[in-house]
């Protein structure tokens, strides 16, 4: 293992208990983390690698409109890239390397989401606020090294009309038990990325099997923390409606949904330029017979298949309602 760490990142806590978990390592020094992230270095295969780094830059994004939840919403990052291997992950278009990077300067990122908060409060919103945690890294699979979920959930609480959602195709969830003992928390959704199996097998490689994520979600769901479930991205492999319809069913007979907190369905999507690059990097992928072109220059499923996902999924699971993004 090669732990690369900067020089200003050298001085926090996260940094020391990251580099006192892993004995048998070799620490490489840095100025910045773009000089090894931005850069194809060594074989990745061969030199599993973290690189620690300060955010120096800890700003909180706007969603794009009609994303999830309603209201005002943000995307902020703890962490880049991840360990898991998607063939559909626009991680793999947008980064150069797969060396995770941890930031480890949480009070500033902290400092950024309170003001961020403030200001809207002062403004007069008062409806609900989200923060999307996971969508630069699967925050959760981290977790055992980077301890998010202490340092975010717990700070988290203290706010009204907040929710933050992680989201995650792994089943790890014993940090989350840990920080409060089983109690659940009001501000934090723990969501699982959910697919039929052959999907899962087929394109999510490294990632948590199926059942691996139900125990997961049961274990939380039945103690009453905000359990979300995101089916994304909908695929359209062959015999796609029968194996969703199966797929549906089976959840419903092993999930109690009264327990479940909200349930989102999402395309594949990309921009132009993270499709180009995707294309290029795995031309070859079957991936790319699902999408198309659409009038908002957005690569996407057919609005016709998306409209018969849509139905499928308000069919089986009647019982919930089914956010989905219509950007
Ligand atoms: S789990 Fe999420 S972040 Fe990780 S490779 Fe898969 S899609 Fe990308």
């Amino acid at each position: 293992m090669l732990i690369y760490v900067e020089k200003k990142a050298e001085n926090y806590e996260t940094t020391k208990r990251i580099l006192s978990k892993f004995s048998d390592t070799q620490i490489l020094e840095i100025d910045h983390y773009k000089n090894i992230f931005d850069k194809k270095i060594g074989n990745q295969k061969l030199t599993p690698a973290i690189i620690i780094a300060k955010d120096e830059h800890p700003n909180l994004l706007s969603v794009p409109n009609n994303y999830w939840y309603p209201g005002k919403s943000f995307f902020f990052r703890t962490s880049l890239n991840c360990v898991f291997d998607c063939e559909y992950c626009y991680l793999k278009g947008n980064f150069k390397t797969q060396y995770p990077v941890v930031f480890v300067n949480y009070e500033d990122i902290r400092n950024e989401i309170t003001k961020k908060i403030t200001e809207i409060r002062n403004d007069g919103y008062q409806w609900q606020i989200t923060l999307y945690a996971s969508n630069y890294s699967d925050i959760q699979w981290l977790d055992f090294y980077s301890w998010f979920n202490e340092n975010f959930i717990p700070f988290i609480e203290k706010f009204d009309n907040v929710l933050m959602e992680t989201r995650t195709k792994s089943a790890n969830i014993d940090s989350i038990i840990s920080i409060n003992n089983w109690k659940p928390f009001k501000n934090t959704e723990i969501s699982f990325s959910l697919n039929p199996e052959v999907i899962i097998s087929t394109f999510e490689k490294w990632t948590a099997p199926l059942q691996a994520r139900i125990k997961a979600i049961n274990t939380l769901a039945n103690k009453w923390y905000k359990v979300g479930l995101r089916f994304l991205p909908l695929l359209p492999i062959n015999n796609y409606e029968k194996i969703y319809k199966e797929f549906l069913n089976n959840l419903k007979s092993e999930i109690d949904l009264e327990k479940i907190h909200s349930i989102f369905i999402a395309s594949l999507i990309y921009n132009q330029w993270d499709f180009k690059t995707m294309q290029k990097k795995n031309p070859n992928s079957q991936l790319w017979n699902y999408v198309k072109l659409n009038e908002n220059w957005l690569i996407k499923l057919p609005d016709e298949i998306f409209q018969k996902f849509s139905n499928l999924f308000k069919k089986e699971l009647s019982e919930k309602k089914i956010y989905y993004d219509f950007i």
